[in-house]
């Protein structure tokens, strides 16, 4: 679709139209509906960082009519839990490719927005004490040195030796990006939100997609949970970590799975807190950064799936002897406090992009599997460009559509603070 065709009446789907393939005709639909309908040209589910930045991109491009929905608040699901963390260290072109053109929009955002996304750049270090991780972080280097990112392979020594703090006994070796760092997820989220209002896009936010309506092998429209039923010949799923439900709801069997990660955070440590960059221990996927005079801890990532959101004592202890073991200096803090989040991963730690070739007008953006913050920019503007211009044109995402799985053709990603 262009953005012309987008906006063009004759081009959306009429209700006049829809009752040519209806058994029941309009007075029947409405009255089932309380007489509450509406049309959009594309109707976003889900309001976090994929969902408001879809609505962003695909105003600024010349959407008119576009309606986003979200259950609860802007913000309330993945995106309010994240740790903000926006790197270049991936092992895949896909992913570096996405973090490249993303981060031109964290640069700029300030002057685009009018919103400071608070961008922090403290590096990030990656640790591995197996041959295997380091293997990865060398792959890792050669290519986005060719891109042009600056990475470096250090020895225990030399991490010793920059980060005092950090114990190295059991490192093989590390990978440092200087230019990395992390951001506010709720100040982008509210950025992008604002942008789209500004353009036009209608967010509603306690709003609920409660069904999906089918002709065919087309999308036709969204209902939702105030008895409105929105006719619209696109549809996206941002939902998140409840992407597979919103897929199951247009027939899709989309493969993306909730999992808990807790979060910790460790009280000021009263001037000992030492200068780290964003540090990821590849050996047990922990992580942990600076936070207001204490730590941001990663807490363990659960292996099955669930939609707990709730911290425990098992999780705690678990972060606090992970920061002791690599961070000594911890023994003198304290967990302050915590909290935790639904990934939604999926079977290769790549996003899923696009529709499925059997279902026209759906469009997924899900299965960030933990990254989903640092590349909304990217999602939010090819999955605008899939919409508007028939094809993503800033970057090449075949390695991300929705059918790879069934066909057996991953892209894997190792580079990541999961553990499988
Ligand atoms: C603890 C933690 C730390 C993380 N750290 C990082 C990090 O450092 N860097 C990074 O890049 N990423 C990180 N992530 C991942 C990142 O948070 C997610 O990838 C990203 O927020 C996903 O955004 P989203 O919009 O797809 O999902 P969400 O933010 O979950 O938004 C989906 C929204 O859809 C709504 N919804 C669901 N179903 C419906 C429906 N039927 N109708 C209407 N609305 C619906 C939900 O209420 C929700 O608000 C982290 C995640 C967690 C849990």
């Amino acid at each position: 679709m262009t953005p012309d065709a987008c906006c063009r009446p004759e081009e959306i789907y009429a209700i006049e139209d829809l009752e040519k393939n209806r058994s029941y005709g309009r007075k029947a639909l409405e009255q089932e509906m309380g007489g509450l309908s509406e049309k959009a040209d594309v109707v976003i589910i889900g309001g976090g960082i994929i969902g408001v930045s879809t609505a962003y991109y695909l105003a600024k491009k010349g959407a008119r009519n576009v309606i986003l929905l979200e259950r609860s608040m802007l913000g309330s699901g993945a995106t309010g839990k994240c740790a903000g963390g926006i790197r270049t260290q991936f092992s895949t072109e896909i992913n570096l490719q996405f973090s490249i053109l993303s981060r031109r929009v964290f640069d700029g955002f300030k002057d685009e927005f009018g919103v400071d996304p608070e961008f922090r750049t403290i590096g990030y270090l990656f640790v591995g004490c197996a041959r295997e991780q380091m293997e990865v972080l060398e792959h890792t280097a050669n290519m986005v040195r060719l891109a042009g990112v600056e990475m470096e392979l250090l020895s225990p020594d030399e991490i010793s030796r920059r980060w005092p703090a950090l114990m190295v006994e059991d490192l093989i070796g590390g990978s440092y990006t200087p230019g990395d760092g992390y951001a506010g997820p709720n100040e982008v989220l509210q950025g992008f939100a604002r942008g789209a209002r500004r353009l036009g896009v209608k967010i509603r936010e306690g709003e609920e997609a409660a069904a999906i309506r089918l002709a065919g092998d087309r999308v036709e429209a969204v209902e939702t949970s105030a008895a409105q039923r929105i006719w619209t010949p696109t549809v996206v799923n941002a939902a998140g970590p409840y992407a597979a439900r919103v897929a199951g709801m247009a027939g899709l069997e989309l493969p993306v799975r909730p999992l808990r990660r807790q979060v910790f955070f460790t009280a000021p440590l009263e001037g000992l807190a030492p200068r780290l960059p964003m540090v990821i221990d590849l050996e047990y996927g922990w992580y942990a950064r600076g936070e207001g005079g204490g730590f941001l801890l990663a807490g363990p990532q659960d292996r099955e799936s669930s939609f707990n959101e709730g911290t425990d004592f098992e999780g705690k202890e678990w972060a606090a002897a992970r920061a002791v073991h690599r961070i000594p200096i911890m023994e003198q803090g304290s967990i302050a406090r915590g909290w935790a989040g639904l990934y939604e991963i999926s079977p290769d730690h790549h996003a899923i992009i696009g529709a499925f070739p059997e279902l026209k007008g759906f469009i997924c953006a899900n299965g960030f599997s933990g990254h989903g913050f640092q590349h909304s920019p990217a999602a939010g503007m090819v999955v605008a460009e899939i919409i508007l211009e028939g094809r993503p044109r800033s970057l090449d995402i075949s390695p991300l559509r929705p059918e790879r799985f069934r066909q057996g053709d991953l892209v894997r990603e190792p580079l990541t603070a999961l553990k499988d």
